[in-house]
């Protein structure tokens, strides 16, 4: 029988590759540690609350149950990634200031991504502000801004209300937030549970909405939020448990409509419509929308955006949430193709559904 004899060089291999192995297993096991505590601290509070049709207790939900895809296909998605064209613009030409504050009537300037300025009987109205390079907890990673605002922040008029749709980055950007309320001291409207996040970063004045929930603005007008089929969260641990939602301002002369960010689905927007009528003008997302099998549970098309448009039968509409941060697969001007496209599929009057450009604004009475 043959006897196993080491030389001295293997056994010196041997306790050489066993360093190498405890080593890589520290830095892995320290990565991970790492990633998990980072997770955890982007994480914002949990909502606690009664349950209800669309909060289990633990988690908010969609109408109809509909999810935002999970880690593993996020994965899927990043591996087969085929992204469209986008160029950096530097500078928004032709943009105007906008007026102090509008009387009587309906201003709605686009300023970017989902933010627009709503000047309507004598207030000023933020949605989802966001100023900032990257819509990112990260100033160096994280989708990078390709075009600038269409109203410089140092330019806004007096701002009354901030509306926050939901928690996201692109949606709640916390520096854009603490910049206003130095500035203008807005009162803020956000869906349950947000309030807290943005009173942990020392912000007052928030009040939370549920949907269907109704709080008077001024002796004018109202706001009440309304569902949205979407999802929240800012960290690794808070998936869904603060709510997502559109907001209706209410007024005599017609209802104003943010849908903020949401998917489509053949109920909600129906339900909107019948129960908010009239609706005057809408703000519809039509960006971030493809590859369609990962993102139509949460970001309309700019085809689901015309379906919203008339099942929620609205006289104007603007589009939002294209041509600033690359979110998603769709190219830089292929969400306002697509709409021009959906619109002529519609008959609809293109001059009804307008993609403004930033920094210009849509008047109404
Ligand atoms: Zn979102």
């Amino acid at each position: 029988m043959e006897r196993l004899v080491l030389k001295a060089s293997d056994v010196f291999i041997f306790i050489y590759l066993k360093k190498i192995m405890i080593i890589l297993a520290a830095v892995i096991a320290t990565l991970v540690v790492l990633f998990i505590s980072i997770g955890y601290y982007l994480s914002a509070p949990v909502y606690q609350g009664p349950v209800s049709d669309h909060f289990t207790g633990k988690e908010f939900i969609s109408p109809g149950g509909v999810k935002a895809k999970g880690l593993g296909e996020v994965l899927q998605w990043m591996v087969k990634r085929e992204q469209g064209p986008w160029t950096e613009i530097k500078d928004n030409k032709g943009t105007t200031l906008p007026t102090e504050r509008i009387d009587s009537g309906l201003h709605i300037t686009f300023i970017n991504h989902t933010t627009f300025l709503i000047q309507v009987d004598g207030i000023n109205i933020l949605t989802d502000p966001v100023w900032s390079e990257r819509t990112s907890p990260f100033t160096w990673a994280g989708p990078k801004r390709m075009r600038q605002p269409g109203v410089k922040m140092e330019d806004l008029p007096p701002i009354d209300f901030i509306v926050l749709s939901h928690n996201h980055y692109d949606h709640l950007d916390i520096t854009t937030v603490q910049e206003l309320v130095k500035k203008h001291q807005p009162k803020i409207i956000t869906p349950l549970g947000v309030k807290a996040f943005l009173h942990e970063e020392e912000i007052k004045g928030v009040q939370d909405m549920d949907w269907w929930d109704e709080k008077k603005l001024t002796n004018n007008i109202s706001i009440q939020a309304v569902p949205a089929q979407h999802f929240s969260g800012r960290g690794m641990f808070d998936r869904d448990k603060t709510l997502w939602c559109g907001y209706i301002f209410k007024r005599k002369t017609g209802n104003l409509y943010f849908a903020g960010d949401t998917g489509y689905n053949e109920t909600t927007f129906k339900e909107i419509g019948e129960k908010c009528a009239p609706i005057q003008v809408s703000i519809l997302p039509i960006g971030a929308y493809k590859p369609t099998w990962f993102m139509q549970n949460i970001h309309t098309s700019p085809e689901d955006a015309v379906k919203i448009f008339v099942e929620t039968k609205t006289e104007w509409a603007v589009a939002s949430h294209f041509g600033t941060f690359p979110l998603a697969d769709d190219g830089q001007t292929e969400p306002i193709e697509e709409l021009k496209e959906a619109l002529n599929k519609y008959k609809i009057n293109p001059e009804k559904f307008l993609p403004l450009r930033e920094g210009s604004k849509l008047e109404l009475k």
